[in-house]
């Protein structure tokens, strides 16, 4: 989206290359790179879409295995208006069990800036930060990994918690929140559950050494 603020004067994004495709923002291309390192098949500005209030939405992001909009919100792209009235107006209505292509119905996710996490000042210094999102509309929206059909995904807390694209169950799964350091943005390395522990015990470790340095 190309929105501008209507307060103060526009942040230019910086049209940016990755694989084949140009971007609007390096953000943009940061989040097609994140998707691509946890292998989520992504669609560029796919479809034009006119909402209930007339307006014209060019949403980012369609990820089609797992029926989800993703809407990149940077500096220079703050308004989410569009976005919040695509999340309501696809999301779930079905009256008992849900019969939607995707469960809970199409979501719509605001895609932020990484972040860093809390007290993560000393450590990790060369990473980019940590992937940051929002539900545009509904509950809250944790990342997981459907053990089943292997596929990354965002699921909300809305029960029950279903994979996306296979349906089965992930009540049993851990569930990650924004900017958990488990999930690195942009970055080349693949997160794996097998790997969570490890990597939660190397972070312990550094934020010790980092605290025993000061
Ligand atoms: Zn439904
Ligand atoms: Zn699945």
């Amino acid at each position: 989206m190309t929105d501008l603020p209507t307060d103060g004067q526009p942040i230019e994004a910086v049209p940016t290359e990755y694989s084949g495709t140009t971007f609007r923002s390096r953000l943009e291309a940061d989040w097609a790179r994140t998707l691509d390192t946890q292998r989520i098949l992504w669609q560029y500005e796919p479809e034009r879409i006119i909402l209930p209030s007339g307006a014209h939405y060019l949403p980012d992001f369609w990820l089609p295995e797992i029926g989800t909009w993703l809407e990149v919100k940077g500096p220079a792209t703050p308004r989410k208006e569009k976005a919040v009235e695509l999340g309501k107006t696809r999301a779930c209505r079905c009256d008992g069990p849900c019969a939607c292509a995707w469960p809970g119905g199409e979501m719509v996710l605001l895609g932020w800036v990484a972040e860093r996490t809390h007290g993560d000042i000393n450590v990790a210094r060369s990473r980019p930060g940590y992937a940051n999102w929002a539900a545009a509309h509904g509950p809250s929206a944790y990342f997981v990994l459907c053990p089943w059909c292997g596929l990354r995904q965002w699921i909300t807390l809305r029960r029950p918690w279903k994979c996306r694209a296979c349906y089965r169950s992930l009540e049993s799964e851990e569930l990650f929140q924004p900017h958990d350091r488990v999930l690195p943005f942009g970055s080349s390395s693949i997160w794996s559950p097998a790997d969570t522990a490890a990597i939660r015990r190397e972070i312990a470790e550094q934020i010790a050494e980092a605290e025993a340095a000061d």
